[in-house]
């Protein structure tokens, strides 16, 4: 049993329904399904064997996500990539995957070129349109080709993807993940977005990473339509919204960030736009309370649901639905990323693996259907990960009475200062707060008398002063956390924070610019 299945099933019961839809183009369930096993045969035809790797270096487009579902009919295992990572990290991911093929858009050909020449097992290189070159294949030749009975149906067990993770925290590490873990994401997305036939879902986040990817298939599932947007971008994610008629999107706290900023800019586009789409899902990273009490506020009626999860669980294994997302309820159920999904359990424990009492802070687990293989040619890794059949998932949090989990902090991003624990996020929370900061991040530093201190970088408003604006946010900490907690030294710029090609905050390069700083 694969995904491959779920393509079938939608051509049979919404054949002329679409799966993709791109202003007044549309593609019918059908015609989708039979270009599916089309490109099947082509990449069978070019000598692709069942288990072998295929790497993906691509935009989000519809060919895209047709060529996921075509590795799999083949027989394949799919290596999606990033394509904001260097070339060298691009070798890196396609080489420890020792991938045969490549396919890939044409403007990243300089990449390409590199990658092919570093990576000896590369045998094939095919480009998603523009001219064939040098012995090179063109997508459109696959799906001209005939095609091939799945090649994917027996064990569901089978690798189906290996996921590179995030690299927020070092090196990314590939994850391995079955078709299982596939379909049981996809039924339990299904079912948490309440997806229908007549589903029209906005893959503006990157599909390379999992929690594009796991959406999508659950719309698949769902029988419903893609509409896909190249790369976010504000303007143009509002005007795909529109044109495609989107029901559902996805958005990453950043790019919530991007949106709000153009609205308050001026454009009432975006209250329009986003109050038709029946619900935005979020999630990825925290989101800092203040953005999202200011996106409740400004659109009272779109609804908001927010996910947790990683590229280990195969995207979300909690949610937050939208009734928690209105005014009035407990303000410490809007905090957390709520309960666990289908298929998946949640606990938190301690350092040597049982179980915290509710209510405190210990390193979240997950058990389940979801939960990954482990890491890609990586022993070390996979065993301290996943301990017991639990994946230990490096992030801390505490569970209420109810199962409401809240994130606290990455383990590696907390401070330990004198011998007491300190969570960033929460010193990062009273900083946001003040009205002339627009974004903040704290973080450890070595220190040789308390181990650690809490260093604070803050991105201030241009039109505020940073030493006033400092001595005001000294304050406001004295006011409302521990001493222990507040920032022993302060950074306040103009310029934004570094983020990680995910748009998550990179903390590492924080340390090493502070660090280096400091000498
Ligand atoms: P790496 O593992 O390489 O350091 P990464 O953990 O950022 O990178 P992903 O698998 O893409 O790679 O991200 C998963 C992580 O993102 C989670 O472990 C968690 O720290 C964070 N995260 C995801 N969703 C949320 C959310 N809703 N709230 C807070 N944090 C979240
Ligand atoms: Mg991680």
């Amino acid at each position: 049993m694969s995904l491959t299945s779920t393509v079938r099933r939608a051509a049979q019961i919404n054949a002329r329904g679409p799966a993709v839809v791109d202003g007044a183009v549309r593609t019918s369930w059908s015609a989708f399904a039979d270009r599916v096993s089309r490109v099947a045969g082509g990449l069978a035809a070019l000598g692709l064997q069942p288990g072998e790797r295929v790497a993906i270096l691509a935009v989000n487009h519809a060919s895209f996500l047709e060529l996921q579902y075509a590795v799999l009919w083949a027989g394949g295992v799919l290596v999606p990539v990033n394509y904001r990572l260097s070339s060298n990290e691009i070798s890196y991911i396609v080489g420890a995957a020792s991938a045969c093929m490549i396919v890939a858009d044409p403007q990243f050909e300089r990449v390409v070129r590199d990658v092919a020449n570093n990576v000896p097992a590369l045998r094939r290189v095919i480009w998603f349109s523009g001219p064939e070159a040098r012995g090179d294949s063109s997508y459109d030749w696959l799906a001209s080709q005939k095609a091939i009975e799945d090649q994917s149906e027996d064990r569901a067990d089978d690798t189906a993807g290996i996921y590179f993770t995030g690299g927020t925290t070092g090196r990314p590490k590939g994850v391995v993940l079955s078709r299982l873990n596939f379909l049981s994401q996809a039924a339990a997305m299904q079912s948490s977005l309440e997806l229908r036939s007549d589903s029209v879902y906005l893959h503006a986040t990157p599909l390379f990473h999992l929690a594009d990817c796991g959406i999508g298939h659950a719309v698949t599932f769902a029988a419903g339509a893609h509409s896909f947007l190249s790369q976010f971008e504000a303007d143009a994610c509002l005007r795909k919204i529109r044109q495609d008629g989107v029901t559902e999107i996805n958005l990453v706290p950043t790019m919530l960030a991007t949106l709000l900023d153009a609205a308050e800019g001026g454009s009432r586009d975006m209250a329009v736009a986003l109050a038709a789409v029946r619900t935005v899902a979020y999630g990825g990273a925290p989101i800092p309370a203040p953005l999202l009490h200011r996106l409740l506020a400004r659109l009272p009626n779109a609804k908001f649901r927010q996910f947790y999860g990683m590229t280990e669980t195969c995207g979300a294994c909690a949610s937050l639905p939208p009734d928690f997302h209105v005014s009035g309820v407990d303000a410490s159920r809007l905090r957390s990323v709520g309960q666990a999904m289908p298929f998946a359990e949640i606990r938190i424990v301690a350092p040597d693996g049982t179980e915290r009492p509710r209510g405190e802070a210990g390193e979240v687990a997950i058990r389940g259907l979801q939960t990954m293989r482990g890491y890609w040619n990586d022993p070390g890794a996979t065993s301290r990960a996943l301990r017991g059949g639990w994946l230990h998932s490096g992030d801390v949090g505490v569970m209420d009475a109810d199962g409401f989990v809240t994130i606290v902090e990455r383990l590696k991003d907390m401070i330990i200062s004198g011998g007491e624990n300190i969570y960033s996020a929460e010193v990062e929370n009273v900083i946001a707060a003040h009205p002339s900061v627009t974004a903040c991040a704290v973080i450890g530093l070595s220190d040789q008398r308390w181990g650690e201190r809490v260093h604070a970088v803050v991105v201030r408003r241009s039109d505020v002063e940073s030493a006033e604006l400092q001595r005001d946010l000294e304050a406001r900490c004295r006011d409302l956390i521990a001493g222990y907690k507040c920032p022993k030294s302060w950074d306040i710029r103009a310029e934004p924070l570094p983020l990680s090609s995910l748009g998550k905050v990179n903390k590492a390069k924080l340390r090493e610019e502070a660090e280096s700083y400091a000498g």
